[in-house]
């Protein structure tokens, strides 16, 4: 079993990745579990706080570190929340504002489209001049009723017209089967495959 140092204290990622990531041969330690504090995010791309947060993880914990970054992007609000979903309605980790944010600032909007985004990063060292990088999409529209218990964030709010339902009303394997950080961790364990 390799240590891998998994960089965010947000519950419910911690739940999707350590699902994902239960078939291969890691211990995933949370950052939280070795006292290492959250990095800044303070760049404009979701790779460059992925990136600054799993080189800050490996710093800390002498171990390879996973981040991601990821956020909801308003097609009618020219991405916004984007980077800033975390913190979207001013403070960290508040879902409920966020969401409430959200339909408000999309009220009277026809175009109800969004996308998930996740950038996901691994680095061997804090160092690691060749980190493993992978950015992906998924995309839904942004309803004004809440449906579904499950997920976090804005899942509640996000609906899957080809599924006709809400990420909150996925189980959790079904939303890790199709969602952003689903497709990016599925796609950074085959690079990490074809490394020798
Ligand atoms: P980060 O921790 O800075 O990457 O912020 C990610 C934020 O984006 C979360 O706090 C959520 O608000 C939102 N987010 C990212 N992924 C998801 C998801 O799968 N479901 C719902 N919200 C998400």
């Amino acid at each position: 079993m390799q240590k891998l140092v998994l960089a965010s204290n947000n519950a419910g990622k911690l739940r999707e990745f350590q699902e994902l990531l239960a078939p291969f041969q890691y211990e995933v330690i949370p950052q939280g579990a070795l006292a290492i504090s959250a990095a800044d995010e303070p760049y404009l791309t979701f790779v460059e706080n992925a990136l600054a947060k799993a080189r800050h993880a490996s710093a800390a914990s002498g171990l390879p570190a996973l981040a991601d970054d990821s956020g909801i992007c308003a097609h009618a609000l020219n991405g916004e929340p984007g980077i800033r979903s975390a913190r979207y309605a001013g403070v960290n980790g508040n879902d409920a504002a966020n969401n409430q944010k959200l339909l408000s600032a999309l009220q009277g909007k026809a175009d109800r489209g969004a996308h998930y985004v996740c950038a996901l990063v691994m680095v061997e060292s804090a160092n690691d001049p060749e980190p493993l990088i992978v950015q992906t999409r998924w995309y839904g529209q942004v309803v004004n009723e809440a449906k579904g218990s499950y997920g976090f964030g804005y899942d509640p709010y996000f609906f899957l017209p080809e599924l006709g339902c809400t990420a909150a009303e996925l189980e959790p394997s079904e939303k890790n089967l199709i969602s952003h950080r689903g497709q990016a961790l599925r796609e950074l364990i085959a690079q990490l495959q074809t490394r020798a």
